[in-house]
């Protein structure tokens, strides 16, 4: 039978190569085609150029398991972490793609089949959505592969948008590829809160999204016409932590095996019992998408990517503080990790060494200010009145302790709070220009380079620059 992430994965993957696909590695997180995205987030990244009629492949059918992250830019779950039992900074994608091969129908067949024979799902327990306006979708769904017409969701455009703007209408850019999407959905049980897509109670986690199917169908120029493309392309992601979770017969992808190992170990450490703590939860998923990330060569830094990972780890951090932690633990985790996800990612294996000492430096140099600064903070909540923390102070947290403007928000919505972001960037700005005059007195101008060039530091080929990672923490 299957039901670990790993006999999942590995089914995943070889039923799409029984169904001629190219079995293609993850590729790094830090995009190697595409400068204007700050993480892998979707399977389809990879394969961009291929889509675009750019780069060619030896193949017109691919699958693979992507590691993604979306934690930052345009799909940015870090907020949803520890609220919902759907959400991670970072996750596996399972994909298949077409490029101009096979289209809906083949589709649309393969993720049933896939769903119902393979993984062998009652069938009652699924329903499905398809873009308003895209009958072919709704008829193979409906005559070919006979899932019942109140099953198959219609979704238009959002409210108030503009044409084609809906979670069931992708596009590439402004431009570009795009073509509507159907999305496959699980009930997770009357018991649990939330309503089917479409309605008011959509975004709880009774009825949860697995797979979403993307056709590419058309070519949208810049005056917005829409031209259908000779050869249409598919798209295709699962997430791995929610087949997971179906396969493994727990409603929150927190309660898979790979999630229980790490939240164990991290109990452990911590000396918690309650395994459902939120903490721990959110520790769990912080330490996949740091330890992913380094391993890629993204460094902590003041900007771009390497500030999106030292607010992760700092968050995580935070989060081991408040359960009370007495000394390093985060790095720790690291061997935990390892042990669940080592023999998928060997490449996670190789860079262990550089990894935990790195997020063992970040809990150093973050340890030396978080009790101070969750003091003054204590105290700003004491003296507050009303629920939102002035700008100021937001920005004092950050100027002198460390804090990003997210980690004080994620303590103040804990306390039901929430933070002036506007008044944070006005002290942020005014920072800045005194920064910029004082600078022309001969600052001194090494820390700054030093983290600017740290960020700089090739995202782009995994070898070369895991070997100065290496130097650089030669002892
Ligand atoms: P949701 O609506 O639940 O946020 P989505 O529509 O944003 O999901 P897609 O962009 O369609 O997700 O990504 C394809 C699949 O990847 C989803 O159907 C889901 O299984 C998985 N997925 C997306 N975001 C996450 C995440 N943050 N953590 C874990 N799995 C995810
Ligand atoms: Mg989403
Ligand atoms: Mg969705
Ligand atoms: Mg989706």
């Amino acid at each position: 039978m299957i039901r670990s992430s790993a006999e999942i994965r590995k089914a995943f993957l070889n039923y799409f190569a029984s169904k001629q696909h190219q079995i293609v590695q993850s590729a790094s997180l830090v995009p190697g085609n595409d400068a204007t995205l700050l993480f892998t987030n979707a399977g389809m990244v990879p394969f961009k150029d291929v889509f675009l009629g750019a780069e060619k492949r030896s193949y017109t059918r691919a699958t693979s398991s992507q590691r993604c992250v979306r934690a930052g830019g345009k799909h940015n779950d870090l907020e949803n972490v520890g609220y919902t039992a759907r959400h991670h900074t970072f996750f596996e994608m399972l994909g298949n793609f077409s490029f101009g091969d096979y289209f809906k129908q083949d589709a649309i067949k393969y993720a049933w089949q896939f769903l119902t024979e393979v993984l062998a799902l009652p069938t009652e327990k699924l329903l499905v959505t398809v873009y308003e306006t895209d009958q072919e979708a709704f008829d193979i769904w409906n005559k070919e592969v006979g899932v019942p017409a109140e099953k198959i969701i219609r979704i238009g455009d959002k409210h108030g948008a503009k044409q084609y703007d809906s979670d069931n209408f992708w596009s590439m850019g402004d431009t570009g590829p795009c073509g509507p999407c159907s999305e496959i959905f699980y009930d997770h049980g009357e018991h649990i809160w939330g309503g089917p897509p479409g309605s008011p109670e959509e975004d709880g986690d009774r009825f949860i999204e697995i797979w979403n199917l993307v056709f590419m169908q058309f070519n949208r120029h810049a005056d917005g016409t829409m031209e259908p493309l000779p050869k249409p392309s598919v798209d295709t992601g699962m997430g791995l932590e929610r087949i997971s979770a179906i396969m493994q017969d727990v409603h929150s992808n927190y309660e898979i095996d790979i999630f229980q190992g790490l939240i164990g170990a991290a109990a452990n450490l911590l000396a918690c019992d309650d395994l459902e703590n939120k903490s721990l939860r959110v520790i769990a998923d912080h330490i996949r998408s740091c330890s992913f990330m380094i391993a890629d060569g993204v460094m902590p830094s003041n900007e771009g990517r390497g500030y999106v990972l030292r607010r992760i780890i700092r968050r995580a951090i935070r989060h081991g503080h408040k359960l009370g932690a007495k000394d390093f633990f985060f790095h720790k985790l690291v061997a935990a990790l390892i042990e669940q996800m080592g023999e998928a990612y060997p490449e996670l294996v190789q860079q262990q060494a550089v990894v935990e000492k790195m997020l063992r430096i970040e809990e150093e140099q973050f340890g030396r200010t978080l009790d101070r600064g969750m003091a003054l903070l204590e105290d700003i909540i004491a003296n507050m009145t009303g629920d939102v923390i002035n700008g100021d102070d937001v920005f004092k947290l950050y100027d002198t302790y460390g804090f990003p403007a997210d980690l004080t928000a994620d303590i103040a919505r804990e306390r039901q709070l929430r933070i002036d972001h506007n008044g944070f960037d006005v002290a942020m700005g005014l920072q800045r220009e005194r920064a910029q005059q004082a600078s022309q007195f001969g600052t001194d101008y090494n820390e700054q380079l030093k983290s600017e060039k740290l960020t700089q530091f090739k995202g782009y080929t995994n070898h070369e620059y895991s070997s100065t990672v290496v130097e650089l923490f030669k002892e």
